[in-house]
């Protein structure tokens, strides 16, 4: 892609010096150490040529976009069933709102809001134990960024199962509507420690380049889902990925994208990249601030935005 090391370069030193950072989520206790000042940013191209800069190589919690490949995983082990448990409508909600819960009769809007995250994990967890389904999860992420380095944060997955009495509400309220099969405490272990995965800009995107290029891997040729899959994924991250900021972010950015409390945001390309960026700050919808900036620079100047230049 024309311009492409140069253009990351510019952004990521502009965004080293910028005075607006946003507010590092301090919810879960032990994301609270993370540095504010932090900004990594990591594009792979169709090609495979990575242009990386900022501290893209710095391991950060991905939170809330495991969410995308747990998605994944749970639509390959029971197909479009999936969507009787959850829904696929942008909810215009906070992430952890439980408001909409009670009028939908306990099925959440979309798979990427803490309720529906929570519901999706317990699809994926039925017929296993939490080890297994964890170390599944785990095994994904490595394979699909073929780097068996990532590993879970234990102390921000204890932070959270000490703290997340808003996610504990949540799925026991699910479980009063037979939405989670499951017990609520072993869906909820798999769901932090899932939240708590630790990855770098680089390895992220790494790993969404299915999501890129009609779900096959275009490194090794692997085909991660069926391209129909793909394509619908990508629907879902850009109507949802961003809770209630997800309207500004395709307005702003214009690309699908899954955003995490810890400050990371995915975002694809479709045919072209799979983009990462990180900084810990985040706005007042809990995405990454930086974060969406950069991205709005990085598809303006490139011409990125599939709603055209
Ligand atoms: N583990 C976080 C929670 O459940 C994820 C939220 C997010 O990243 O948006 O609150």
């Amino acid at each position: 892609m024309k311009d492409l090391d140069r253009v990351v370069a510019e952004i990521a030193e502009e965004m080293r010096t910028r005075p607006d950072r946003g507010r590092v989520a301090d919810y879960i206790p032990e994301l609270a150490r993370a540095d504010a000042s932090a900004f990594g940013i990591a594009v792979v191209d169709a090609s495979g040529h990575v242009a990386a800069a900022g501290d893209c190589d710095a391991p950060f919690s991905i939170q809330s976009i495991s969410k995308v490949f747990t998605l994944t995983l749970a639509l390959g082990m029971v197909g479009d069933r999936l969507w009787s448990r959850v829904g696929r409508e942008p909810s215009g909600s906070r992430f952890n709102s439980i408001v909409q819960l009670e009028n939908e009769h306990g099925i959440p809007r979309n798979p990427f809001i803490n309720a529906g995250a929570i519901a999706v994990t317990d699809t994926i967890l039925n017929g296993h134990q939490p080890r297994e389904a964890l170390g599944e999860i785990l095994r994904f992420m490595r394979f699909l960024a073929d780097d068996n380095q990532i590993t879970i944060d234990a102390a921000v997955a204890a932070s959270e199962q000490r703290t997340g009495y808003r996610n504990m509400a949540l799925a026991n309220y699910m479980k009063s509507f037979g939405v989670i099969q499951n017990p609520v405490n072993f869906t909820l272990g798999v769901y932090f420690h899932h939240c708590a995965i630790a990855m770098s800009c680089r390895q992220l995107a790494m790993a969404g380049r299915f999501l890129a290029h009609s779900g096959r891997n275009p490194a090794t040729g692997y085909q991660v889902v069926q391209p129909e899959r793909a394509r619908r994924i990508n629907a879902v991250m850009l109507t949802c990925g961003h809770y209630d900021g997800s309207g500004e972010f395709a307005y702003r950015v214009g690309l699908p994208g899954k955003s995490g409390v810890g400050g990371g945001i995915l975002a694809v390309v479709p045919g072209r990249a799979s983009i990462a960026v990180w900084s810990p700050g985040l706005d007042d919808s809990g995405n990454s601030h930086l974060g969406r900036i950069a991205l709005e620079k990085l598809t303006k100047r490139l011409g990125l935005s599939i709603f055209g230049l």
